[in-house]
């Protein structure tokens, strides 16, 4: 009898693909489901699984280097920031050169996932086929169900609303007047294609951002030497390793910024009040050139709607048709009993490092994050690999309490770091994960030697 614990997978993103990479590697007997179509899950522009997010224009804004995995460089013929269509290829490459595509199902959802008396989870897949299985790890993704303003601005508006999840090319922008609501990623790219074929357009912004552009003198922006420093990185190895501290991390970041950008109301939008390093990142040269270029109008937040008008709070007002509400996305477990892993109003979720369930050690989730600086995939990577290690009994999570205690000190750290804002509560430093991770790995093997079960050992009872 095989030791190791047969797994369900969800999610062939580029979360699912990875960590399928990983149990693969370690000769684990997983099954695999994804509603969609592809592998890829965001990236596949009109997926069949009917939630995927990429918009027509969309390229990513993380560079070649920083999205690749470890063990399959990404073609240097690819651009720096490749296009959804270079990357959904690439993820499917990956796949097909691991052999991983013979234990994937595509076209299958799973409807239910539940945790039997003994432990263990009874999967159930929307075409009714039932298995049970030692563990389960989600790696869903979290950008398929939009979050609208709570509340929404007071009034009626006369013309249309969607929401960015929606947005799909600029034939819905065409002459029309529009208000792009928000400047994280989405808001910017859409604001910009829509400053080329709009009658108008308005850009409504809660808060300033330090946006970034795509180079930084001669590099990538997350290329620029010694970034990786700044973003989390250690110096030196092991015990003697050190990472430079938060505050001089932001210092560092915001003079870099303000050295290569300048002041945010050059632009037109409002300086934020926030150091840089306390939001996810916005990334868009396009956006500070359309600002420059007088082709978007920045706005404060709506006040109220009024028919034909948009009202916003500085007394200004605009005609419009159409609103992009650009406002993000709830994180949704729909399969999962809600009190299992309860995911609070503002996208907080408590789980260990964002992976692991402190109360049922046989759950694990991937790709529950917001990478600040660095890529979901990167981090997804280290996150495949250190499930499938504590899987495979190489790796034991802390006690309970600790983990718990770990989470609640993480909360109390991101308050003060980070905005408060839902897409904030899943935030993960790229440089400083991988780095924290390695010293974590150390310390689950130790506890392997000292004899902490792991899911392994119950497999095998
Ligand atoms: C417009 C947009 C732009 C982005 N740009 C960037 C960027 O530039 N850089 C960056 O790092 N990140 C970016 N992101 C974040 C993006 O989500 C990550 O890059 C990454 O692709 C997430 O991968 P994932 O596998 O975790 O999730 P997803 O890509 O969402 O994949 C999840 C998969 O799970 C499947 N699934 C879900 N539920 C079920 C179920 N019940 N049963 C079976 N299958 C299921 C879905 O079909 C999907 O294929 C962007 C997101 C959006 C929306």
């Amino acid at each position: 009898v095989s030791a190791l614990p047969t797994v369900c997978l969800v999610g062939a993103g580029a979360s699912g693909i990875t960590t399928a990479r990983s149990l693969s590697a370690r000769g684990m007997d997983f099954d695999w489901f994804d509603r969609g179509d592809r592998v890829g899950g965001i990236w596949v522009f009109g997926s069949a699984s009917g939630t995927a997010a990429a918009y027509r224009q969309l390229h990513i804004n993380v560079s070649r280097e920083r999205i690749e995995f470890a063990d399959y460089p990404m073609p240097r013929s690819l651009p720096t920031y490749p296009h959804h269509t270079q990357l959904a290829q690439y993820f499917e490459d990956y796949v097909r050169h691991f052999g991983l595509d013979r234990t994937l199902r595509l076209r299958t959802g799973v409807e239910h996932a539940r945790l039997t008396a003994d432990g263990r989870w009874e999967v159930e897949t929307d075409g009714g086929e039932r298995r049970v299985y030692d563990a389960l790890v989600v790696a869903n993704g979290h950008h398929s169900v939009p979050r609208w303003p709570t509340p929404r601005p007071p009034g009626e508006f006369a013309g249309e609303q969607i929401h960015s999840h929606d947005y799909r090319d600029d034939s819905v922008l065409r002459g029309r007047d529009v208000v792009v609501v928000g400047l994280g990623n989405s808001a910017c790219d859409i604001a910009v294609e829509s400053s080329l074929v709009a009658r108008s357009t308005h850009l409504s912004v809660r808060r300033g951002a330090h946006v970034l552009p795509k180079t930084m003198w001669r590099w990538p922006y997350d290329q620029v030497p010694g970034l990786e420093y700044a973003l989390g990185k250690g110096i030196g190895v092991g015990r003697f390793g050190f990472q430079v501290p938060w505050r001089l991390r932001q210092l560092w970041m915001t003079m870099g910024h303000r050295m290569a950008v300048g002041r945010m109301e050059r632009y037109g939008l409002p300086n934020p009040t926030h150091p840089f390093g306390a939001t996810h990142p916005t990334i868009s040269p396009r956006l500070l050139d359309s600002l420059l270029h007088g082709r978007i109008a920045p706005k404060p937040v709506i006040e109220r709607l009024d028919g034909d008008l948009v009202r916003f709070a500085d007394g200004t007002a605009a005609r419009a048709d159409l609103i992009v509400w650009c406002t993000g996305y709830e994180i949704r477990l729909p399969f999962l009993e809600p009190d299992l892993v309860p995911v609070h109003a503002d996208n907080r979720v408590d789980l260990y490092w964002n992976v692991f369930s402190p109360k049922v050690p046989s759950l694990a989730f991937v790709g529950l994050l917001q990478p600040a600086a660095g890529s979901t995939m990167q981090i997804s990577e280290g996150q495949g690999k250190w499930v499938a290690a504590h899987l495979a009994g190489d790796y034991a999570l802390p006690p309970q309490q600790e983990m718990w205690a770990d989470i609640e000190r993480r909360r109390r750290l991101a308050a003060k770091r980070y905005v408060a804002s839902a897409r904030h509560t899943v935030q993960v430093e790229q440089f400083d994960f991988l780095w924290r991770l390695r010293g974590e790995l150390h310390r689950g093997r130790r506890r392997v030697r000292r004899g902490v079960p792991g899911v392994s050992a119950r497999a095998a009872s």
